[in-house]
């Protein structure tokens, strides 16, 4: 025999009860079969509202009662011949007479009693089992309907009722002993009490009124038909690529729904267990896939996580004071008045120095809880021994569960880093010395990046998604985006990245897409596309932190001081901060400082590679250097792409002013010319040179031997254009006097000593930089394994595509955390 129980999901509507009415005619071929359903989907709640309404003096109990009986006679008109809907037709009526009955009760005496709501929530079983007894009966197909409230028998807990295995297994026993029809239909959920009043098995219980079916008829297997096929790795509406577990222990599936899994009601493992029955989670919807074979053993031990789990509205009591320490019995006492409270104990953690405990509980009993701890401590708490319960809600409990983690070191290690990276608070841990489950508390605002997190982390074989928001896109930020764009694929199985753009900011608008914007065609009125909204830095920031989305990156690509100021509160997030901006890095050092401590204390990124020589790798040769003990003595930098073009193109054939113009209109200067022109740009850049080799500079401590006229700083970017045409007799002296000694011009920062300095010099043939040419950039690096001959690194400095490109290797750094 096999007990096969249907949910309230396999039996949503006409044509749902129809596939489950053809996995049943199949299986009475084979064996005789008990059926267990649950009521049709969403009548549980429907009917629990109709209940609270009618006790709330809401007159519109009255309709809903209408729906619920427009939707079974509907499913009744479907399902069966005129003939045969009639007499199943007057069941539901009398049934829904009898509900609106005790409704108008409920309404009258505004009064709801535990006892009462079990009563109305029991009709949707009733109903939807006997439209289903009736439509076998349609088909001639020979079966039993019986009230499982005759069957069931449990105290007078209502609402959460336990079971009375003793006269449950003998009424079970005694009445299929007595039946020999190949198909019995039961209703799940609904039993009664010793007094015959109905009463219910808990939200979900029609899972463990076929486990007790089973256990008590010993049956072959217990089959659980759902709507997913079997029990997944995560909840799948949290986490999109979860995979189907085909077998897994008892014990771990007890585990994963206790902990939230709600494919299985949690106490349904325990019957079948003890008689060692196999359940089967079944796809009602695809009966062809395996589903889930939960056993006492399975033979499958390659995976250490089973699954990943969690449970909301979740409410942390603290039990704190230094007059516990020591002294027994306030655990008990604790948990005593917590029992006598009927509040039930999800989680439990202590600190060694006893001076606290920690205990989850649902929220529900948050109020009942304080109630009852703080008349239980009434004493300790007046003479200050103990302080009263402090009572935190808004948590959730996070789960992960394995059997085979007892085995493996390293497994928590690996779960608090990946949240931690992910900036999720952990508020309290608790592991079991079973070692099957390990457990966090975590604020519920972060659940779903949590699961999603831990998913990735232990089931996507090292694939991460990397979500990054893009902010300012101009001529460097379309050719990020365009890299990226072409690079997925092979980041994707290469290094096992899925870089996704999830936002894209310009000063204007905010796009944001969830599932990553499409980089294909940015051409096009990409920005017809986004939403309207505050486009601030700090709304950004913002929406970033709200969407609160696994590793995520921010890259800055503006030249905007405002962009700058939310880096501190996206680091604080976790959230990895790629500045091409330069504002940051050379801004107070105290602000440099703080922004590289908050991305330490965070585990955190924030990287600005591009901010001296574009895509050049030389803060990160200098880092390198360091870190690998070296010592940096002496730097000598061409930093300009935009000076060194400038004056590698400058001959007198044509004006110095023009030749600025079009190092402008090839993308090399800043978005303000004046920035290189003065020097101020590389000053900047050998400020945080200077800084990234460990001294501790301030912009005033740069010296920059300007060389552009004053009057040519004033005004506008056209002004300053103007000026220059007008100084063109200077520019073109400069340049004649170097040419007249043989020597050539190049704008050269230096850091000696603790000392930056930035000018224009005349260099001879023979110097390092003589024979840079274009926009290159060159640094040497005098350190004390490079002293004579210093390590070089050179090449374009400037440029949309290679700034770009430096960008893009910043946030792949970034993701190697
Ligand atoms: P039924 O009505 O058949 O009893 P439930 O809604 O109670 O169905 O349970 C099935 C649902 O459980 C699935 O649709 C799925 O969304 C949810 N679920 C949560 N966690 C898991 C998990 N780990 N594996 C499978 N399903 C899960
Ligand atoms: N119908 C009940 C509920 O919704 C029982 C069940 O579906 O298992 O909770
Ligand atoms: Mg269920």
């Amino acid at each position: 025999m096999k007990v096969l129980k249907f949910g309230g999901s396999s039996i949503g509507n006409a044509g749902n009860i129809e596939k489950v009415v053809e996995i049943v005619k199949s299986e009475i071929e084979k064996d005789s079969c008990v059926v267990v359903l649950s009521a049709m989907q969403g009548t549980t709640d429907a009917l629990i509202e109709i209940g609270k309404a009618a006790e709330n003096g809401d007159e519109s109990f009255r309709e809903k009662i209408r729906a619920i009986a427009e939707k079974h006679s509907e499913a009744i008109r479907a399902l069966m011949p005129e003939n045969a809907q009639k007499a199943v037709m007057s069941f539901a009526e009398s049934n829904i007479a009898e509900l609106e009955k005790i409704c108008e009760g409920v309404f009258l005496l505004r009064e709801l009693s535990a006892r009462t709501l079990d009563r109305i929530t029991g009709f949707g079983e009733i109903l939807a089992s006997k439209i289903a007894s009736a439509k076998f009966d349609s088909l001639e197909i020979a079966n039993l309907w019986k009230d499982s409230r005759e069957l069931i028998r449990t105290d007078s807990n209502f609402g959460f009722a336990a079971v009375d295995f003793a006269k449950t297994n003998a009424e079970i026993k005694e009445y299929f002993q007595n039946s020999n029809s190949k198909l019995h239909i039961l209703q799940g959920f609904i039993a009664s009490d010793s007094n015959g009043i109905t009463t219910t098995l808990g939200r979900g219980g029609s899972d463990y009124t076929a486990a007790i079916l089973a256990a008590a008829l010993d049956a072959e297997v217990l089959e659980i038909w759902t709507d997913v096929s079997g029990m997944m790795t995560a909840d799948p509406r949290i986490v999109r690529n979860i995979q189907q577990i085909p077998r897994i222990t008892y014990r771990e599936a007890m585990e994963l729904s206790h902990f939230g899994a709600k494919v299985i009601y949690p106490p349904t493992i325990q019957p079948v267990m003890a008689k060692r029955i196999p359940i089967w989670v079944k796809n009602t919807f695809a009966p062809e896939d395996f589903g889930t074979l939960i056993e006492a053993e399975t033979d499958d031990h390659r995976e250490i996580i089973r699954g990943i789990t969690s449970i909301d509205k979740i409410s942390v009591l603290n039990l704190e004071g230094s007059g516990m320490v020591g002294i027994p019995g306030f655990s008990k006492r604790l948990f005593d008045a917590l029992s006598r409270a009927q509040i039930n104990v999800i989680l439990i953690t202590q600190s060694s120095s006893e001076h606290s405990i920690c205990v989850a509980i649902e929220e529900k009993f948050s109020k009942l809880s304080k109630e009852f701890v703080d008349r239980e401590f009434e004493h300790e708490i007046a003479v200050g021994k103990i302080e009263p319960l402090r009572v935190e809600n808004g948590f959730s409990i996070l789960a992960l569960v394995g059997d085979n983690m007892k085995n493996h070191t390293g497994v928590s290690g690996k779960m608090f880093a990946a949240l931690g990276h992910n900036g999720i608070n952990i508020h309290a841990i608790a592991q079991g010395s079973s070692e099957r489950n390990i457990s966090a508390i975590i604020g519920s605002k972060d659940v779903r990046k949590a699961v999603n997190t831990l998913h990735e982390e232990f089931f996507s074989d090292g694939n991460r998604q990397i979500n990054v928001f893009v902010v300012g896109v101009g001529t460097v930020g379309k050719k990020l985006l365009a890299q990226i764009g072409q690079q997925s694929e092979f980041l994707r199985e290469n290094l096992r990245l899925n870089v996704r753009v999830v936002g894209l900011a310009n000063s204007k608008k905010v796009l944001f897409d969830e599932e990553g914007i499409d980089l294909s065609d940015l051409g096009f009125g990409i920005w017809d596309l986004g939403f309207e909204s505050d486009s601030s830095a700090s709304a950004i920031a913002e929406l970033i932190i709200e969407k609160n989305l696994r590793n995520s990156i921010f890259v800055d690509v503006t030249a905007n001081a405002e962009v700058v100021e939310v880096y501190p509160r996206l680091l604080q997030k976790a959230v990895s901060v790629i500045a091409c901006n330069k504002i940051a890095a050379s801004s107070a050092f105290e602000n440099y400082q703080k922004l590289k401590d908050l991305a330490r204390e965070y585990s955190a990124n924030f990287l600005f590679e591009t901010n001296v020589g574009a895509g050049l790798p030389v803060i990160n040769t200098l880092n390198d250097l360091l870190r690998s003990g070296d010592k940096i003595m002496r730097i000598e930098a061409v930093l300009s792409g935009t000076l060194n073009f400038v004056f590698n193109n400058y001959d007198g054939s044509r004006s110095f002013s023009s030749v600025v113009r079009q190092a402008q209109t090839e993308g090399y200067t800043e978005p303000d010319p004046r920035l290189d022109l003065s020097g101020t740009d590389v000053a900047r850049k050998i400020l945080i040179l200077a800084r990234e080799a460990g001294f501790k500079l301030e912009m005033p401590d740069i010296e920059n031997v300007g060389f552009l006229p004053e009057s040519c700083l004033q005004g506008s970017v056209e002004d300053f254009y103007a000026e220059m045409e007008k100084h063109e007799n200077y520019f073109r002296e400069l340049l004649e006097n170097a040419k007249n000694q043989g020597l050539s011009l190049k704008y050269i920062a230096s850091f000696d000593n603790g000392k930056a300095l930035v000018g224009l010099q005349s260099i001879d043939a023979a110097h390092n930089f003589a024979n840079l040419s274009g926009k290159d950039n060159a640094v040497l690096f005098y350190t004390n394994r490079y002293m004579d001959l210093p390590l070089v690194v050179k090449g374009a400095g400037a440029g949309a595509d290679v700034t770009a490109a430096g960008v893009f290797a910043d946030i792949i750094r970034a993701t190697r955390i």
